[in-house]
């Protein structure tokens, strides 16, 4: 049973490409339990962000993500 599920990017909603569950457009993945400490305890928000937004968005950052090359793939 192949299951097809819609992906969409939540910052501009555009559809991104996924093959037996993989996203083969590349994007970033967030999901966040939220904990004790926080206004949304016990929730779980989750979202995908396109590259172009992720690109967007890493620029209003006063400090840039940390970049670690992947050495072992
Ligand atoms: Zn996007």
């Amino acid at each position: 049973m192949q299951e097809t599920k819609e992906i969409f990017c939540n910052v501009c909603g555009k559809s991104l490409k996924v093959e037996n569950d993989i996203l083969k457009e590349d994007a970033f993945e967030a999901r966040k339990q939220w904990g004790y400490f926080s206004k949304k305890d016990a929730t779980v928000h989750s979202f995908t962000i396109c590259e172009d937004c992720y690109d967007n968005m890493v620029e209003q950052f006063a400090i840039p993500p940390e970049v670690t090359e992947v050495t072992e793939y």
